[in-house]
């Protein structure tokens, strides 16, 4: 390691204890950063990355709301403003009980660099709260949500910041975050994105996450002269972009074995057909079921439970080809990453957020894996947020197809970028290393441009 890496990294720990998944995530982009800032000192100099580090505002509040049975429930509320210097903030929220500060500092600070890659002006933030959605009724989630908005709506705005949605805010949290908003400050404005298609959204928003790490997949293929037809695949997470991942890599003609959620996975050997597509859709997106129920509809498949006292997940242990984590951060460790090459996968794209622990990146890039980062490849969510914003600017909505094709040439020119910048700073083949400086490029020369 670098000696400013590692002066850097002591200060981050030192500035912010217990914050393990921030640590890893900027661990993660200095490492890279080491080789920009031999050819261009006046990035240290002027201290870019320290800057980055520190979020520009950081919101904590209370939201307090009543359950069905009339009692008090007090939850956290947090929005992270990282970074605006290209662009409104603009990152999703997340609700779930594990959510802490530090979980949202690295989410947001991988945001930065994902909206900086995806050509659209957009800056970086996060939110959320420790809520769990999970089991609650829809009356319950609707007044969580007015109490958060409560809150959240005095430091956020149309061209100030964007939030979205994230694990546990989908669109039925967007809606009744969007009402509360409107209510308070009587203003029909792009507050939020991921709106209903008939109060503002965008066609192919649902889907953008799950399809663009699958067109990022194919364009790390098209590299090697290969495609993704025929390709056996393991999907995690049964969620939104699992179930979109699925959706396209069906279309192109791979095999999708695997889904899971936190109760454990379901192995399918014959594959995931578009009926049972179907069947999942309903019963997560409609029923808030189980995963565990497709194995009972389904008896080509076998449902494994997770298994906390195991050193790696059996789901990562099936011969396959490709990989598209799709469920939460730190799922694939240098165990699973060993697995995944000795069964034959050579190709990882990440449709969730830092899936993979420091040891796995290490795993795949030294047996050179075809490995998309997560901010590159599921920058296809936060990309047709940000074309949201653009048809509610316009007050004009696009076609499903001119989205698509939208979509399609902003994965692709992601992709281009990740490639080039490897190349550049003399380590080709490494997405790692071309996202991060890829990402931090523009921001940076953003950040010396305005001052300090
Ligand atoms: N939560 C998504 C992400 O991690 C989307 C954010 C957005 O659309 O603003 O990029």
């Amino acid at each position: 390691m670098s000696t400013f890496v590692e002066d850097l990294m002591a200060e981050v720990k030192a500035k912010n204890p217990n914050e393990p998944e921030f640590h890893q995530a900027v661990l993660e982009v200095a490492e890279s950063l080491a080789l920009v800032y031999e050819r261009h000192p006046e990035y240290r100099s002027a201290k870019i990355l320290e800057r980055i580090i520190e979020p520009e505002r950081v919101v904590m509040f209370r939201v307090p709301w009543l359950d069905d049975q009339g009692e008090v429930q007090i939850n956290r509320g947090f929005r992270i403003e990282m970074n605006s210097a290209i662009g409104p903030y603009k990152g999703g929220l997340r609700f779930h009980p594990s959510v802490n500060l530090g979980i949202l500092k690295f989410l947001a600070f991988e945001q930065v660099f994902k909206n900086s890659l995806t050509t659209l002006p957009m800056g970086g933030g996060k939110g959320g709260s420790d809520f769990d959605p999970k089991g609650k009724s829809d009356n319950e989630v609707m007044r969580f949500c007015q109490s958060f908005m409560t809150e959240l709506y005095r430091h956020i705005g149309a061209n100030t910041d964007v939030p979205a949605g994230d694990i546990g805010v989908g669109a039925r949290e967007i809606g009744y975050l969007f009402g509360q908003y409107k209510r308070i400050r009587n203003e029909f404005t792009g507050v939020l994105t991921g709106k209903g298609i008939n109060w503002g959204g965008s066609l192919i928003r649902p889907e953008a996450t799950g399809y663009g790490a699958v067109y990022f997949a194919a364009e790390m293929l098209a590299t090697r002269g290969e495609t993704l037809e025929g390709k056996v695949c393991l999907v995690s997470g049964s969620g939104n972009v699992a179930q979109y991942t699925t959706e396209k890599l069906l279309e192109l003609g791979a095999k999708v074995v695997t889904l899971s959620d936190s109760g454990g996975f379901i192995y399918d050997e014959e594959g995931i057909t578009r009926e049972k597509l179907d069947f999942v859709m309903e019963l997560k997106n409609l029923r808030r079921g189980r995963i565990k129920e497709y194995a009972e509809e389904f008896k080509s498949a076998v449902y494994t439970p997770a298994d906390p006292n195991l050193d790696h997940n059996p789901m990562w242990d099936i011969k396959a080809d490709c990989a598209f984590p799709s469920a939460t951060q730190n799922e694939i460790n240098g165990k699973d990453a060993e697995n995944m090459v000795k069964n034959g996968v050579f190709l990882v794209s990440e449709g969730a957020n830092m899936p993979t622990t420091i040891e796995g990146v290490r795993v795949f890039l030294e047996n050179n894996v075809l490995y998309g980062p997560g901010k590159a490849a599921n920058a296809g969510g936060v990309a047709v947020s940000g074309l949201e914003m653009v048809q509610n600017s316009m007050r004009l909505p696009w076609s499903r197809e001119e989205v698509d094709n939208r979509l399609r040439h902003i994965m692709k020119s992601i992709h281009k970028t990740c490639v080039e910048t490897a190349e550049r700073y003399g380590t080709p083949g490494n997405y790692v290393n071309g996202a991060n400086i890829g990402g931090f490029l523009k921001v940076a020369n953003a950040m010396l441009d305005q001052g300090v």
